[in-house]
């Protein structure tokens, strides 16, 4: 499995990083998606929908230190791919992108957030997978990421996952990539810290050899020092990483409006500016994958 996502960002070299710059600094576009006219008989009632738009705010949770997918700007809202799927579902239930709260996520508190309702929804690089659904739903997938490696410009002796063994391995509690690490890496010392900047600081202070997450999270890191960064082997990946919308379990109704609304911004073209908005700025834009109604 090797998806040489990130070759674009090389060929672009400086104007990734300016782009990188000027994504951060205008926030992923001045325009918002198209906020729907709502009526909340438009929904059955009881259902999340019409509570959502009764209330006329949305809070969700996502990534503040993420370039390209979720990242605190200047307004100290975040922006990025994830926050513009936000923006999308939140304009479907009629609430506009200055309605929407932001609560900011890290990997190992997105399952506690939903289920003791502090969040109505996650959208934060969020894999979908079966241990997971044990405690929430999932809408999308969305995007589809998968797993990669993340040096120091100059080290030369980690070529991929087969050269892990005594190497200090940073990743994120609770996320998927260090349980991986774990599960098939054990001759490697994970080294686990809370957010993934906190493991590329680690990885600039010479304290850990890698990092390890899904490779657009790598590549946003890499687009914004070039210099210090780059990914093991053109960002070849060895998992795959499906990203889903996290809502509260059970919630049927509200998970196939989640799921509808996607949809539509797939066949309407919002899924794809908000691509080219955010991540599209360093990242070929990618097919959406099928949506995934279990
Ligand atoms: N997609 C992986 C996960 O959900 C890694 C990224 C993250 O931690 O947000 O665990």
């Amino acid at each position: 499995m090797s998806k040489p996502l990130n070759r674009r960002l090389f060929l672009t070299g400086t104007l990734g990083s300016a782009a990188a710059v000027a994504l951060a600094a205008c926030g992923g576009g001045e325009e918002e998606p198209t906020v729907a006219e709502v009526d909340t008989a438009d929904f059955p009632e009881g259902s999340t929908m019409a509570a959502l738009a009764e209330a006329g705010t949305l809070t969700i949770g996502t990534k503040f230190d993420q370039p390209l997918f979720g990242q605190a700007g200047p307004d100290g809202n975040p922006v990025g791919f994830d926050v513009e799927i936000g923006k999308i579902i939140a304009g479907a239930l009629g609430i506009a992108a200055g309605d929407i709260k932001w609560s900011e996520t890290v990997s190992a508190n997105r399952e506690p957030f939903i289920e003791n309702g502090q969040v109505d929804i996650v959208v934060a690089t969020y894999t979908i997978n079966d241990t997971r659904k044990e405690v929430v739903d999932f809408a999308g997938p969305y995007y589809e990421a998968g797993q990669a490696l993340m040096v120091l410009i100059d080290n030369e002796d980690i070529t991929g996952e087969d050269s892990l063994a005594g190497k200090k391995v940073a990743s994120v509690e609770g996320s998927t990539p260090a349980q991986y690490i774990l599960d098939n890496h054990p001759d490697s010392e994970l080294v686990s810290f809370d957010t993934y900047s906190n493991c590329v600081t680690a990885l600039i202070n010479g304290q850990v050899d890698v990092v390890t997450t899904d490779n657009v999270i790598l590549a946003g890191f890499v687009a914004a020092d070039e210099e210090n960064l780059k990914l093991v082997n053109d960002g070849e990946t060895f998992t795959t990483e499906p990203y889903g919308v996290g809502l509260a379990k059970g919630d049927d109704d509200f998970r196939t409006f989640l799921n509808d609304t996607l949809q539509a911004a797939y066949d309407d073209g919002t899924w794809a500016k908000a691509w080219e908005d955010t991540a599209g700025v360093v990242l070929p834009t990618p097919e959406p994958p099928a949506i995934d109604r279990y």
